[in-house]
């Protein structure tokens, strides 16, 4: 056995490490892994890192230079241990062998002009201000899509039939959740994505790491000063092609007995492939001609996350129930929502903030309790495809909640504090009369203003001693409480407009509650 054969052992134990975490970040039904873990576990993914280098240096930006020092020091092995799309691939390639029998690989030449032209146009496309690209091939991104919009459904579905059959043996251990983050286009996007993986990796291990992967090309030219390479030792190796046959990268040309290591994605699968020690991982000093004497990856921080996402749930819930409960109007509403913008997540910023930097990487999505927020198609244009917008038919943002904040990865949605968040303005709430059931239907309804945290929408006189809405927008945050609670079908009577650039809102008018002064003592 190679001397260095554990190398293999430790990237297989590391790679399933990041594969199975950062899954289950997006796979998190029940939201218990605490913000503080998602934050250690994204950190390390290079595309949103590599962002937060460049807009606010940070905890976030560490994974970028840490990955790129390793990288100069030991070649790709972010590529082979860390990302969880990398991990992904060699899973279906070698079910490919092992079920359908592939054929070994062999050496292909590099497609430099294509991986280039991609990461070019990444870096281009992003500059001049989309990161369309980039969220169409970033592997974290993809690997979040494929997790979050078609497994975490799965997963859920599997799980709330489990739950209905639990419950009919009166157990109840399990929690159905409403899943609303099943949306055409992003099932669409994601299926199609992981249907091309599949097809590249099946037979052709990492073809799409050293094609297009904008990841692995950026890294493939940091790779080529790596102090550490894998090398073939001339003077050893016979020839048999064995470490050709197992390098999943297609980068060891046995004819020259050259590797290509910008190719290389350190899984070291070679190293134990030899008969003969042939392979060395070795300092970039030595060559093919090697000398052989040279031969040489919390516990009241998760309560506290727990109870937060309970009491955020619940508070979504009595919403829910209380939109449930109330019946629309006898007709349906006529004049439709005419909404121009969207709104994006609070601490986002602005549109162009917000469409420049998020990858579309859905993590945010999977996590906000009142799955308000929903991958996009076209709500944002072509350039903003599946970035995430506040769907407000599907939740509302929680007056208490920064979660989406704290966990974005990308410095797409920047923190911000609890008391900052209540005054910062997403949109503001259009009324439309004429929709209203007090309006059409002649009785009282109020379900906008209750659930609106500012009373930015307050009931004043109408007619027949009823009362209707009416928007204060210079206290309105655009939470959307009111368009997720009022019943009117098609067509909301209040919706919210969303704002390109996030404004600050007044101070709610805070209600001065008269303390009765009362001499009586307890009247029991
Ligand atoms: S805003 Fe959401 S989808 Fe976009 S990068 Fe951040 S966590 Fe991912
Ligand atoms: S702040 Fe609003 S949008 Fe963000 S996770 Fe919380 S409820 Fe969802
Ligand atoms: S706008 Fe308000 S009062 Fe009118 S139907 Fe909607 S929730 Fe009820």
């Amino acid at each position: 056995m190679h001397r260095l054969s554990w190398l293999k052992a430790v990237r297989v134990a590391v790679s399933m490490l990041f594969f199975l975490s950062v899954g289950l970040i997006f796979i998190d039904l029940v939201q218990w892994i605490p913000v503080k873990i998602i934050n250690a576990i994204t950190w390390t993914q290079y595309a949103p890192s590599l962002i937060s280098f460049f807009t606010s240096p940070g905890f976030a930006a560490a994974g970028f230079i840490l990955f790129t020092i390793l990288t100069l020091l030991l070649g790709r092995v972010y590529c082979s241990s860390v990302c969880p799309l990398g991990t992904f691939q060699d899973i279906i390639y070698r079910m490919g062998r092992r079920f359908f029998k592939q054929k070994p690989l062999k050496y292909s030449k590099p497609k430099n002009i294509l991986r280039y032209t991609v990461l070019v146009a990444v870096i281009i496309s992003f500059i001049s201000g989309t990161s369309l690209l980039l969220s169409l091939l970033d592997p974290y991104s993809n690997f979040g899509r494929i997790t979050g919009d078609i497994f975490r459904p799965a997963f859920q579905f599997v799980s709330n039939s489990l739950a209905a059959v639990l419950e009919r043996q009166d157990i109840f251990w399990l929690a159905r959740k409403d899943l609303k983050g099943i949306h055409t286009s992003s099932v669409v996007f994601a299926s199609g994505f992981l249907f091309l993986v599949v097809i590249m990796s099946f037979s052709r291990g990492r073809l799409f790491c050293n094609t297009l992967c904008p990841v692995g090309a950026l890294l493939s030219i940091f790779s080529r000063g790596s102090r550490l390479r894998i090398v073939l030792d001339k003077s050893s190796c016979n020839s048999c092609g064995q470490c050709s046959k197992v390098c999943k990268a297609q980068c060891i040309d046995i004819k020259s007995k050259e590797v290509d290591f910008t190719r290389c994605v350190a899984c070291f699968n070679c190293l134990s492939a030899c008969p003969s020690d042939g392979v060395l991982y070795s300092s970039r000093k030595s060559t093919p001609y090697i000398p052989e004497d040279e031969k040489l990856q919390a516990s009241s921080g998760k309560r506290r996350t727990i109870l937060k996402a309970i009491l955020l749930t619940t508070a979504f819930t009595s919403v829910k129930a209380f939109a449930t409960r109330l019946k629309g109007g006898e007709k349906p509403t006529e004049i439709p929502e005419d909404k121009k913008l969207v709104a994006t997540p609070p601490g986002s910023g602005s549109h162009e903030h917000f469409n420049l930097f998020c990858t579309a990487c859905h993590l945010c999505v999977s996590a906000c309790p009142t799955q308000v927020l929903q991958p996009s198609f076209l709500q944002y244009g072509l350039h903003g495809l599946m970035q995430p917008y506040m769907d407000y038919h599907s939740g509302f943002c929680n007056f208490e909640c920064t979660l989406c904040a704290e966990i974005c990865p990308a410095d797409a949605i920047k923190i911000v504090k609890p008391e900052q968040k209540k005054r910062v303005q997403l949109g503001v709430a259009h009324f439309i009369e004429k929709n209203c059931v007090v309006y059409t239907d002649n009785t009282a309804c109020g379900a906008c203003s209750e659930h609106c945290p500012t009373k930015a929408v307050n009931m004043v006189p109408y007619k027949n001693g009823l009362t209707i809405p009416e928007v204060n927008d210079k206290i309105c945050i655009g939470c959307g409480a009111c368009e997720y609670a009022c019943p009117t079908r098609p067509y909301r009577s209040i919706f919210v407009e969303g704002n390109a650039v996030h404004q600050l809102a007044d101070e709610p008018v805070q209600e001065k509650i008269e303390l009765q002064k009362t001499t009586e003592d307890f009247p029991f």
